[in-house]
C-alpha cells in the first residue's frame, strides 16, 4: 500500500459508507500507516482515512482496468490514481480524521475487538462502564472501549438491546451494558460470516414503520463528531 501509494495523486475517490462524503480527488497520498488491523492513509491537507479490518475486510492494490477478485458489491471504499487502485472491501470502520481528531480518538489504545475469536465480553463490559459519562451511541463507537463497531451497527445494537442511544453509560444497570455487548457481539460476528449487512432495524430508517411496534423511526446527530444515530422512540424509551 505505501509503495503502491505513496507520493501520487488521486484521481478519483468512490465511497460507499454513508459520512464519507469528502473531496479527495486532487490530494497527494502522503503516506500509508498499518497499525495492527487498522490501516492510516495520509492525504494533504490534513485529511487521514482511517480503516480498521477485523477479520472480514481487506485491502487490496491493483492496476487500473484490472478485474477485482472480490465483487463489487464488498467494496467501501477506493482511492484511485494513475498507476493503482487501491480497494477496500468489507472494512466495517471507515472515518475521515484530522492530526488534531485522530490523536483525540486514540485509536492505536484498542478497546476488545468485537469480532474477534478471543472476545472478551465481561472486559468490554467493564470498559464501557469505565465511561459513564458518555451518552451510549458515543461510548459503542469509541474505538478504545469496544473495538469494530461502526456507525451503522452502533445503531441496530441498541435497538436490540431496547437502549435509547441517548442515555449516559452511568443510567444503565450492568445487565443493560451486558446485553449490548453481547448484541455487538452477535451482529457483527453475523455481519462477517454472512458478507452483508442484512435487514437492518433501524439505521436508515427514519420515518419508516418500526419492525417490532410499527412507530416511526427516529434519527438525530449524536456526540460531537455529529455522527447520525437512529432509534424507535418507543421500544427504546428505557
Ligand atoms: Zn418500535
Amino acid at each position: 500500500m505505501q509503495l503502491a501509494l505513496a507520493g501520487r495523486v488521486v484521481t478519483r475517490f468512490e465511497a460507499a459508507v454513508v459520512g464519507l462524503d469528502r473531496e479527495v480527488a486532487g490530494r497527494v497520498v502522503e503516506r500509508v500507516e498499518a497499525v495492527g488491523k487498522w490501516l492510516r492513509i495520509w492525504f494533504s491537507g490534513d485529511l487521514i482515512l482511517v480503516t480498521h479490518m477485523l477479520m472480514s475486510g481487506s485491502w487490496h492494490v491493483y492496476r487500473p482496468g484490472e478485474k477485482w477478485q472480490r465483487p463489487r458489491s464488498q467494496m467501501r471504499v477506493a482511492i484511485h490514481t494513475d498507476e493503482f487502485v487501491a480497494v477496500a472491501f468489507q472494512v466495517p470502520v471507515t472515518e475521515f480524521h484530522s492530526a488534531a481528531s485522530l490523536a483525540r480518538h486514540r485509536s492505536e489504545q484498542l478497546g476488545p475487538d468485537v469480532a474477534a475469536a478471543d472476545f472478551d465480553a465481561g472486559a468490554a463490559v467493564a470498559q464501557l462502564r469505565s465511561r459513564p459519562e458518555l451518552e451510549v451511541g458515543v461510548a459503542l463507537l469509541a474505538q478504545n472501549l469496544l473495538a469494530g463497531l461502526g456507525n451503522v451497527f452502533k445503531s441496530e445494537v441498541c435497538f436490540a438491546a431496547r437502549v435509547n442511544p441517548f442515555r449516559r453509560v452511568e443510567t444503565l444497570s450492568i445487565a443493560e451494558v451486558a446485553s449490548l455487548v453481547e448484541h455487538a457481539r452477535r451482529l457483527m460476528t453475523r455481519s462477517v460470516t454472512a458478507g452483508s449487512r442484512g435487514r437492518l432495524s433501524v439505521y436508515g430508517r427514519r420515518g419508516e414503520a418500526c419492525r417490532v411496534c410499527g412507530s416511526a423511526i427516529e434519527s438525530r446527530k449524536q456526540g460531537e463528531d455529529a455522527r447520525v444515530t437512529f432509534w424507535c422512540p418507543v421500544c427504546q424509551m428505557g
